[in-house]
């Protein structure tokens, strides 16, 4: 059977043809302006909960757009459990939002809550969130079907992974290829964190479906002291991206506060991120490498302090297995330099180079690693 026809018949035999992973082996990418998310980028999106007013949001779209977000989040419709909480400032959110993120150079994502609400919040929003107590809202789901703009489907509260990838089939279905989905926890007995972020699920999701999938470790875990360490998970786990809360002030906050991080907090996660999606193949789209951040000596320092040591361990790490397979070379008599492997690994860490060296200087650092540990070898035991 050609490998053509195996797919198409495993895509026939899935209950939610059009989402699963057979109907695009390769993982399907969703275009947000500049932005692509799927594929090798890792992508973060950062904003309040909820707009509040002007200043409150035109902040957090500076702060997060330097620190290299890549789009903007805010609620101007807010689905609270309490009919007394704050409910979002709607039409005039969706306006201050819209234009914090074209200050910021941040395409923005923002719910809708009804099928009636999509023109109007498609006017202003690039991309359409469904809230967790949407996901299976059929009719919301039909209706974003039809435009053409792309659609954040946030896990239900209780849903199961299946009944999540049939909410998106039923969108792709509508017309809308487009679908990004977001764990965002799960109701479990466990009352330390205000749900349980099934990480599970994004493991799971990435052999059944194609869709990219995207991990929201604020409504995750409920606590602000919790959320880096998650999003640091969600980079391991094989996530295409992060949705993290973020507000100046988070004491102050109208709504979910408590599980915002201020924007120093988002800067120094961003980095860590930066550091984490290197080392499992990923990289941080083109818009946040050019962030440029306020100046702040310290803070840099402390930056590439970070770096020089988890580099030096990883060299540490290469070395330690350059010697054990010198050794193995040497009992079969075979020679421990050979030049073909040489010039391999020297083109393919020169495509690496991402363009900040010439491709010429990181080979000649590549070309002295290999010379000192090919030393190392001649000398050990
Ligand atoms: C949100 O992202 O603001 C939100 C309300 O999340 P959820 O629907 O996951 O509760
Ligand atoms: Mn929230």
């Amino acid at each position: 059977m050609s490998s053509q026809t195996h797919t198409e018949q495993a895509a026939r035999a899935a209950p939610y043809p059009l989402v699963a992973r057979a109907t695009c082996p390769a993982g399907s990418r969703v275009r947000i302006g500049n932005v692509e998310v799927g594929g090798d980028g890792f992508t973060v999106i950062a904003g309040p909960c909820a707009v509040e007013n002007e200043a409150q949001i035109h902040a957090t779209a500076q702060a997060v757009a330097t620190a290299g977000a890549h789009l903007l989040r805010g609620g101007a419709y807010k689905p609270r459990t309490s009919p007394y909480s704050f409910q979002g400032l709607g039409q005039r959110g969706l306006e201050l939002l819209a234009e914090a993120g074209r200050a910021a150079g941040l395409p923005v994502v923002t719910e809708v809550l009804s099928a009636d609400d999509v023109k109007q919040v498609a006017r202003h929003a690039d991309v359409l969130q469904v809230g967790a107590r949407n996901m299976q809202n059929f009719a919301l789901l039909k209706r974003l079907g039809r435009i053409g703009k792309p659609v954040l489907l946030k896990r239900g509260l209780a849903a199961t992974i299946e009944e999540w990838l049939f909410a998106a089939e039923y969108i792709v279905q509508a017309g809308n290829p487009a679908v990004i989905l977001c764990e965002r926890g799960i109701r479990s007995f466990e009352t330390a964190t205000r749900n349980t972020l099934d990480l599970n699920a994004v493991a799971v999701l990435k052999q059944w479906t194609h869709l990219p999938v995207l991990v929201d470790p604020s409504h995750g875990t409920g606590r602000r002291a919790l959320v880096a360490a998650l999003a640091r998970a969600a980079v391991a786990v094989g996530a295409d991206g992060v949705m993290i809360e973020v507000h100046p002030e988070p004491e102050q906050a109208l709504s979910d506060g408590e599980q915002s991080l201020d924007t120093a907090e988002f800067a120094t996660l961003m980095h860590d991120l930066a550091c984490l999606v290197s080392l499992v193949g990923r990289r941080l789209s083109a818009m946040a490498q050019a962030a440029q951040g306020e100046p702040d000596l310290e803070r840099d320092r402390q930056r590439i302090d970070r770096l020089d040591e988890a580099l030096a361990r990883l060299l540490h790490e290469r070395v330690r297995i350059a010697l054990h397979l010198g050794r193995r070379k040497r009992a079969a008599g075979l020679p421990l330099k050979v030049p073909e492997r040489e010039t391999e690994v020297l083109r393919r860490v020169a495509a690496l180079s991402g363009g900040s060296l010439p491709e010429e200087s990181v080979q000649r650092v590549f070309r002295v690693i290999m010379d000192e540990t090919l030393a190392a070898e001649h000398a050990g035991p």
